[in-house]
């Protein structure tokens, strides 16, 4: 199984190593040709507005949307597949997912932090999540399951074969997600 991370920025290595520790080839992804080769893709975090303005500009957003395969976004992943996006709203996204999310909304870089989440469906033992400059997901839609919250917050989201998470949890040695989204992907 081939699996790639979109790779234009962001966190894009870290992710490439998750996927290879789950016993997946992991391929960079930066083009249309690449995508048609994958089995799924993971949009990973850095600058929504950014990585929103380069998949407009290689004609890449459309190849996503069309591709029709499992997306799993982190952080400005997620942004960029929500259906609704709130605060300093970027000018291309790929609008997929029956959410709507708030940029930046637990303050600046400094505000960043690191918790230990409970997810259900893991069983007892807590992933470690980092959240830098994240996102909230304010609002979900009916055919979307809530797999973690952080307080009242979910943090950790599937619609069919969409997943998102406002955390990353390739900043850690828990491949937990990572094995999930596999297991969406087969
Ligand atoms: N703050 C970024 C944005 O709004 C997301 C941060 C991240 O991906 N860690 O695009």
């Amino acid at each position: 199984m081939r699996i790639g991370v979109l790779s234009i920025q962001g966190s894009v290595a870290e992710h490439l190593a998750a996927l290879s520790k789950c016993g997946v080839e992991a391929v960079p992804v930066k083009d249309a040709d690449t995508l048609k080769k994958v089995q799924g893709l993971i949009l990973p975090g850095g600058e929504s507005t950014t990585i929103g303005k380069l998949l407009k500009r290689f004609g890449l957003g459309d190849a996503i949307k069309k591709a029709k395969i499992p997306l799993y976004g982190t952080c400005a992943g997620a942004i960029l597949m929500a259906q609704e996006i709130l605060n300093d709203v970027p000018e291309y996204s790929l609008d997929m997912m029956d959410i709507t999310i708030c940029r930046n909304a637990y303050g600046a870089q400094q505000e960043s932090f690191v918790i230990d989440l409970e997810v259900p469906i893991f069983g007892k033992k807590k992933v470690p999540a980092y959240f830098i400059r994240a996102p909230k997901i304010v609002r979900v839609g009916k055919g979307c399951e809530v797999l973690a919250k952080l307080k009242k917050d979910p943090v950790l989201v599937r619609q069919g074969n969409l997943l998102v998470s406002t955390f990353h949890p390739e900043l850690t040695e828990d491949l937990r997600v990572h094995r999930y989204f596999v297991e969406m992907c087969r």
